[in-house]
């Protein structure tokens, strides 16, 4: 384990992942602009930017939209139709049967939830609608509010059959969200296709879940700055040089409001039912597959540094680095 400064800060591992000290979120620092890419606004107002080099073409793009989409209408909790506001709606009544992805991401978020004791949880639907971050009503909820919420807060009370797909959440009042999963398992549904297409350079980027693919050129990682907390977007505190990989932010600075000085962000720590508060403004994840990089920079921020590593010690695969207020970078620094 290195606890380091970001002046001492230099990580190499056999992924070409290094960091250099440039500079809480995501940003293609090398994305080349002069090549054909298409942005659109989807999954609840995410900028989604793909860039397909060499073979890419309009029919590609749509279909890595169109599934995109496709994902968005499955799993936002703000589609009513969604199989996701269905199960809501059912909550505490019937089982609802959904679609196979659907069902496979709300298993995975079930795994998450399991290995953080909770912290990753992904019935935090209540919570999240009480504290109504990035609604325009934004409020610090009274504590018996809260104490209200909580008992509906446990993925314990969600019941999977995987015979028929669907999905039961057990009390009235419960709500799954799955904003802190989807984006990685939609990030991933396009490199699918990307791959299939036998495209070997690509990048992914919706709204900060990024996934290169490829080389930037022969012998030429991408490279991707992880945003300076608190600074003008684009000024990163840290870049990381990465082939092939995955790279997932979850930080104070997405979405959060001010109150008397404090800020109250989109964290939620499921067992108090206030945003985490433990010191950190990120933590980034490398690894493979996005859907598991989404659950788990997520669950590590949730669980804090310390909580955070003993997680981690269960993905050996998987590297992790995190930026503290006082903007001290550490990472976990293993593949070496
Ligand atoms: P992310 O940016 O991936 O970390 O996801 C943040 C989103 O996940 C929030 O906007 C909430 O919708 C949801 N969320 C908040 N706290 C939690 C939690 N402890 N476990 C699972 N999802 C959460
Ligand atoms: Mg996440």
């Amino acid at each position: 384990m290195n606890h380091t400064n970001k002046n001492e800060l230099a990580v190499r591992n056999r992924f070409l992942f290094q960091l250099f000290l440039v500079s809480c979120f995501l940003f293609l620092v090398s994305c080349a602009q002069q090549e054909p890419s298409r942005t659109e606004i989807a999954l609840g107002n995410t900028l989604c930017t793909i860039t397909l080099f060499k073979h890419g073409n309009e029919n590609i793009y749509n279909e890595i939209f169109n599934k995109i989409r496709e994902i968005e209408n499955l799993m936002s909790v703000n589609i009513p139709s969604s199989d996701i506001s269905r199960i809501n709606a059912a909550a505490g009544i019937e089982s609802v049967q959904v679609h196979a992805e659907v069902f496979k991401v709300i298993e995975r978020a079930v795994y998450f939830a399991n290995v953080s004791d909770g912290a990753f949880d992904p019935t935090v639907g209540p919570l999240v609608a009480l504290w109504g971050i990035n609604t325009g009503s934004e409020n610090i909820p009274s504590q018996h509010k809260i104490d209200e919420v909580l008992p509906l807060v446990n993925w314990r009370n969600i019941e999977l059959d995987e015979s028929n797909t669907s999905v039961f959440l057990t009390q009235r009042g419960m709500s799954l969200d799955l904003g802190a999963i989807a984006k990685g398992y939609a990030a991933d549904s396009a490199a699918k296709i990307i791959r299939d297409a036998n495209i070997t350079r690509a990048l992914i980027d919706l709204g900060g879940n990024i996934i290169v693919i490829g080389e930037r050129s022969a012998n030429v990682p991408w490279r991707v700055g992880i945003q300076k907390p608190g600074h003008k977007r684009g000024e990163s505190i840290v870049t990381l040089q990465l082939t092939d990989k995955t790279i997932v932010t979850s930080g104070v600075y997405e979405r959060y409001f001010k109150e008397n000085g404090k800020h109250y962000h989109h964290l939620f720590e499921p067992f108090s039912g206030y945003p985490a508060d433990n010191g950190l403004l990120s933590v980034t994840i490398v690894m493979d597959v996005s859907m598991d990089a989404d659950a788990l920079s997520t669950a590590v921020f949730v669980l804090g540094y310390e909580r955070g590593l003993v997680l981690l010690e269960s993905f050996p695969e998987v590297e992790a680095i995190f930026i503290f207020e006082n903007m001290e970078i550490r990472s976990t620094n293993r593949l070496n």
